[in-house]
């Protein structure tokens, strides 16, 4: 059972837990730290001989040009997260089209890779806005990873299959929700982010192997390049619950990640989803 495997290409100050304490405005005043944060990625992923998926903000591959180029010439698939992390749901499907072709054209010029994948900043394609499947599918790409199926504070929409599906008719666009595991008919995020820097380890690989075992499907699991950098800036101000999610565990990160890619077979998002056979659109109905 291989598994896909993820990195969401944003830096340090552009995350969610931060939108309301550092202005877009700023970005460019802000010290890059992303594109070694990449590098460290791929040195980790070579060591545990792993292919992955790298879902990049447009605004990151216009910055860090070489990054782009590594990530595709040591093997794994540079992807789109959109140009500056906007969430899909404040966009009209027109402003959303323009996001997405602006970003696949500086990923594509930055890697010299097509590309296929689509992740939404903070899976923001939810019971909202389902035409952005539709948008995806009218631009070409082969699949989507934006849906959370589960409730969170920041994010979810809870209805959605917990596994691909054709989120389109007549198109074969297919969306991979991120991994959430049963627990007494509950479902757990288990696919990533704070949930697996903040947890013990445990957790994780009980719910992956769970998956894998129990619903005998492969995982998706992600991370972010700023959570293997325990020395990025602090921001000063931030609300004290997105400072706890933030910043806890930055130092353990690396050493977990190193176990998680022992313990499962991983691989690159674009061949998960050409194995899929993903439930029709039924499932709405
Ligand atoms: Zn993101």
């Amino acid at each position: 059972m291989v598994n896909g495997l993820s990195v969401d290409v944003e830096d340090w100050f552009q995350v969610g837990a931060f939108e309301n304490t550092i202005r877009r405005e700023d970005w460019d005043s802000l010290q890059l730290r992303v594109g070694d944060n990449v590098e460290r990625i791929l040195d980790l992923f070579d060591q545990a001989g792993v292919k992955a998926t790298f879902f990049t903000l447009g605004w990151v591959a216009e910055r860090n040009k070489p990054a782009m180029r590594r990530i595709v010439e040591r093997g794994h698939e540079l992807a789109s997260h959109g140009y500056d992390h906007t969430r899909v749901f404040t966009f009209t499907p027109d402003e959303f089209a323009e996001d997405i072709a602006k970003a696949r054209a500086i990923l594509e010029d930055a890697g010299g890779a097509a590309i296929t994948g689509y992740r939404a900043p903070s899976f923001s394609i939810d019971a909202r806005n389902p035409w952005a499947h539709q948008v995806l599918a009218e631009h070409g790409y082969a699949y989507s990873s934006s849906v959370a199926p589960i409730v969170h504070d920041h994010y979810g929409w809870r209805e959605a299959p917990r596994f691909a599906f054709n989120p389109v008719p007549d198109s074969d666009l297919v969306e991979i929700p991120v991994t959430t595991a049963l627990f007494r008919g509950k479902r757990l995020a288990a696919g990533g982010g704070g949930f697996f820097r903040v947890l013990p380890y445990g957790f994780s690989r009980w719910a992956i192997r769970q998956v894998n075992s129990q619903d005998k499907r492969p995982a998706v699991f992600y991370f972010h390049p700023w959570e293997v950098d325990p020395d990025q800036p602090r921001v000063p101000g931030a609300p004290m619950r997105s400072r706890l999610r933030h910043y806890t565990n930055l130092a353990r990160m690396a050493g977990k990640l190193s176990d998680l890619l022992g313990d499962f077979a991983w691989g690159r998002m674009d061949a998960l989803a050409a194995r899929e056979k993903p439930l029709s659109l039924d499932w709405a109905a």
